[in-house]
C-alpha cells in the first residue's frame, strides 16, 4: 500500500487534504493525524474492523486499548455513558488538552476499540488539524500513537513515516507536535480519580479542579507487573541501542558516564548521552545531546523521544541519559525514560571514591605536599592519595623547601620521585584536584579519562576559594603560608569526603 502524505492547506486530486483524510476514514483506512501530545494513528472508533487494522499496523497487543478522539465536549456523550460531573469540570479545564478520561463505554463503541474493557478512554486533543479531521469525517476517532509498538512515539510525520509507511493509507504532516510526551490518563470509573499514566497535565493540576487525586502505583514503582492501563505494563518508547539511565549528583553522574564512555570505546563501541543543556559541558562522549534546560521541563519532554529517534541513525550500541527531577513534568519525563530504559538504572552516588589524585604543573611541589598532608590527616574511609604532574620529564625528587616544611609540621615524607599523570591513573572512583584553574583546563584537555564531572580545582570543590599561593622560588616563609592554606583546605575536604561516607552507610 502506497501511504499518502497529505500537508496541511495542500490540496490532492481536487479535494483538501483533511477532506480527503476524512474520507479515509469514512471508508475504514487509516490515517495518521498530529495532535499536540504525539501523533496518533487514526482510524473510525466505532468500526471492528479499524480498529483491528490499527493494532495489526502498529503490532500492538490486541489487549491495549486505544484512545477514543472527540472534537467537541458535546461528543462525550457518543463515547462514554454514565459521565460524572467530575468530568465535565475536568473537560472545562483542560480540554481541548492532553488529558485522557477513563468512562463507562457507550455501547456504539466496539470492544475492539477498547481492548476487550467496558470502559473507554477519551480525549479531545488541542491542535485544530485534528478536530477538523474529526468533524470532517463525521466519525469518533480512534488513535493510539503512530509508531510501530515500543518504538519512541512519533514527534514529527518524518517519524511516523519511518515506522510505518507502507502499512497506513495517509499521513497528515502538521509539523512537530508541542508537547512531545503522551497524555495524561485519568480513570475516573474508580473511587477516586486515579492517574494511570502521567503527563504534563499533572497531579497538582487536576488536584486544583476536583480535589484528591491518586496515582497507580505501578507508575512510580520500578515494579510494574501489574498497572491498571494496560498500555503500561509493555516495554515502550525503547531507542535501538540499549539505553542506561544515571542518576545521582550532577558532578559524579557525569563522571560515571564519561568513564563508561571510555571504556566502552576501549572496547571498540561507541555510545551517546542525554544531557539537561547546562550541564552538557560535563560530557566527552561520542555524540552528547541536550534534552533541554532543566529550567524549562516542558522543553525536556518536548525533545525526549525526538532525541531517543535522533541516536537510530547514529552508528552507536549505547545511550546513558542522566535523570531528571521526578515531580510535576518531571513524573512524566521519568515514566518514559526508565520504560525506554527497561528500567536499567545504576547510581553514581553509591560509586563511591577511593582514589585521589593532587595534580600540579610539574608533580614535585605543592601536590606531592597535598598529598603528604592528607595521608597524615584522619579519614573515615581508606583511600588511595597520589600525587602527579601535567608535564613530568624527569622523576625529580621532593622540592627541598617542601620537605622542609613537612618535616617541620611532624609530616613523615616518604621516598619521592615525580610521575606524570596518564589516562592509567583514573577510573570511575578517580577524583583529581588542582591548585590551579588552568592547570584543571589542561589535564582535561589532555587526558581522555579526565573531566568536569571528575577533575576539580581544591579550594572550589570545598567552597573555601582560600587562594593556595605558587611558592616556587620564593622563601622558606612561603612554602609555610602555602602549607598552611592547604592544610585549611584539606580539612574542609575531609568534612566532605565524611560526610558523603556517612550518606553511603545510610543507605
Ligand atoms: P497510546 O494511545 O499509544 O498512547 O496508548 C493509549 C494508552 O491508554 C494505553 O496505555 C492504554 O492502556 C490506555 N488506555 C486506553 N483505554 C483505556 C481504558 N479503557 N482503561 C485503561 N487504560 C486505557
Ligand atoms: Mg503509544
Amino acid at each position: 500500500m502506497e501511504t499518502l502524505i497529505l500537508k496541511v492547506d495542500e490540496s490532492i486530486d481536487g479535494q483538501d487534504a483533511i477532506e480527503k483524510a476524512a474520507k479515509i476514514i469514512r471508508d475504514g483506512g487509516l490515517v495518521a493525524f498530529p495532535t499536540e501530545t504525539v501523533y496518533g494513528l487514526g482510524g473510525d472508533a466505532t468500526n471492528a474492523r479499524s480498529a483491528r487494522r490499527i493494532y495489526k499496523a502498529k503490532g500492538r497487543p490486541s489487549d491495549n486499548p486505544l484512545i477514543v478522539h472527540i472534537a467537541r465536549v458535546e461528543q462525550l456523550a457518543e463515547a462514554a455513558e454514565d459521565i460524572p460531573d467530575v468530568a465535565y469540570e475536568l473537560a472545562k479545564t483542560f480540554w481541548p488538552g492532553p488529558l485522557t478520561m477513563i468512562l463507562k463505554k457507550q455501547r456504539s463503541i466496539p470492544r475492539n476499540t477498547t481492548g476487550g474493557l467496558d470502559t473507554v478512554a477519551v480525549r479531545l486533543p488541542d491542535n485544530e488539524v485534528a478536530r477538523e479531521l474529526i468533524l470532517q469525517s463525521g466519525r469518533l476517532i480512534a488513535a493510539p500513537s503512530a509508531n510501530v509498538s515500543g518504538r519512541p512515539s512519533p514527534t514529527n510525520a518524518k517519524h511516523v513515516y519511518n515506522d510505518l509507511a507502507g502499512k497506513i493509507d495517509a499521513i497528515i504532516d502538521d509539523g512537530d507536535s508541542v508537547v512531545g510526551l503522551e497524555s495524561t490518563i485519568l480513570d475516573l470509573t474508580s473511587d477516586i480519580p486515579m492517574i494511570l499514566r502521567p503527563g504534563v497535565i499533572t497531579r497538582a493540576d487536576l488536584e486544583q479542579v476536583i480535589g484528591r487525586v491518586g496515582v497507580d502505583s505501578a507508575i512510580i514503582s520500578d515494579d510494574e507487573s501489574n498497572p491498571k492501563a494496560p498500555g503500561m505494563k509493555y516495554r515502550h518508547y525503547a531507542p535501538k541501542a540499549s539505553l542506561v539511565v544515571v542518576e545521582g549528583d550532577a558532578y559524579r553522574v557525569a563522571n560515571y558516564i564519561n568513564s563508561q564512555v571510555c571504556d566502552l570505546r576501549s572496547e571498540g563501541h561507541k555510545t551517546g548521552v542525554i544531557v539537561a543543556e547546562e550541564n552538557a559541558p560535563m560530557y566527552k562522549a561520542d555524540i552528547v545531546k541536550s534534552v533541554g534546560s532543566l529550567e524549562h521541563e516542558e522543553e525536556i519532554a518536548h525533545n525526549l523521544y525526538s532525541i531517543l529517534r535522533e541516536f537510530d541513525n547514529e552508528d552507536i550500541d549505547r545511550i546513558y541519559s542522566e535523570s531528571f527531577n521526578d515531580d510535576g513534568i518531571g513524573q512524566a519525563i521519568m515514566n518514559r525514560l526508565l520504560k525506554a530504559a527497561g528500567h536499567r538504572k545504576v547510581n553514581a552516588n553509591q560509586e563511591s571514591i577511593t582514589r585521589i589524585i593532587f595534580v600540579g604543573k610539574n608533580g614535585a611541589s605543592r601536590s606531592p605536599m597535598a598529598a603528604a598532608i592528607l595521608k597524615s590527616m584522619e579519614l573515615n574511609k581508606d583511600y588511595e592519595i597520589l600525587s602527579r604532574g601535567i608535564l613530568v620529564q624527569f622523576p625529580e625528587p621532593l622540592n627541598p623547601k617542601i620537605e622542609a616544611v613537612l618535616t617541620g609540621n611532624g609530616i613523615e615524607v616518604e621516598d619521592f620521585h615525580a610521575k606524570e599523570l596518564s589516562d592509567e591513573d583514573i577510573n570511575s572512583t578517580t577524583i583529581l584536584f588542582t591548585m590551579e584553574e588552568s592547570h584543571k583546563k589542561r589535564i582535561i584537555d589532555k587526558l581522555a579519562k579526565a573531566n568536569e564531572g571528575n577533575t576539580f580545582v581544591l579550594s572550589t570543590y570545598v567552597g573555601n576559594e582560600l587562594e593556595i599561593p605558587n611558592p616556587y622560588g620564593g622563601s622558606l616563609q612561603l612554602y609555610g603560608l602555602c602549607f598552611e592554606s592547604i592544610k585549611k583546605t584539606l580539612e574542609d575536604l575531609v568534612n566532605i569526603l565524611d560526610q558523603s561516607r556517612s550518606k553511603e552507610e545510610l543507605k
